[in-house]
């Protein structure tokens, strides 16, 4: 059977190895934003990328990543659908942040969904996300969703597994809150951090799982 689990390579970058490809959802150029960014430079390869929105923290590329091609969902590749519903990255309409989009990647059985830098939500989100098997969702708050908002999506939307990005990491000179308010303020039960969420063994019950990163 080919491998299906998903790996966090630290702020919004996420390794998917499933449906018979390897994916890299929302690299991060080392050295971003001035200088800012101190993560270890992303290493493939990769057999496609995709973004979800074209801010350097989450559309970065270096050769390391072994690829150049870039998806645009809706498409296809291997055995995996994606597709992508616009979002705001801002709590005014957008007009501070700009757009994101939510990707959502699914083998036909198992759906996962990338939140991006979501800013603010309303109920069409809520039910194009409804039916998401996993979340991965910003907490940081500042540029995203913070714990309470983030924990607000999480009981609205109610997926199996929920994995925290885009917080506090001594690597990353960013005003981001740590993940532990959004712990606290969500109230599910932890697991992790651990390498890898196994997408053919999820946890029985609602759960947040926290990857390992860098
Ligand atoms: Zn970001």
């Amino acid at each position: 059977m080919s491998p299906a689990n998903l790996r966090w390579l630290g702020h919004a970058a996420l390794d998917v190895r499933w449906g018979g490809v390897r994916l890299c959802i929302d690299p991060h150029r080392p050295g971003a934003l001035g200088g800012r960014f101190q993560l270890p430079e992303i290493q493939g390869p990769f057999d496609a990328l995709v973004s979800t929105h074209f801010h350097e923290d989450h559309a970065g590329w270096t050769p390391a990543l072994g690829t150049t091609l870039r998806l645009d969902p809706p498409c296809r590749i291997g055995g995996l659908e994606l597709t992508a519903r616009p979002a705001l990255h801002d709590a005014e309409g957008g007009l501070r942040m700009g757009l994101v989009r939510m990707i959502a990647v699914s083998d036909g059985n198992t759906r996962l969904v990338h939140a991006g830098d979501l800013g603010h939500f309303d109920g069409a989100d809520v039910a194009w996300l409804a039916g998401c098997d996993v979340l991965v969702v910003p907490v940081g708050g500042t540029y995203t969703l913070d714990a309470e908002g983030a924990a607000a999506l999480c009981r609205a939307v109610q997926p199996q597994v929920v994995v925290p990005v885009h917080y506090r990491d001594a690597r990353i000179d960013l005003p981001l809150a740590a993940v532990e308010p959004f712990l606290g303020a969500l109230g599910w039960p932890v697991v992790g951090p651990q390498v890898a969420l196994d997408m053919a063994n999820l946890p029985s019950s609602p759960s947040i799982v926290r990857l390992a990163g860098p």
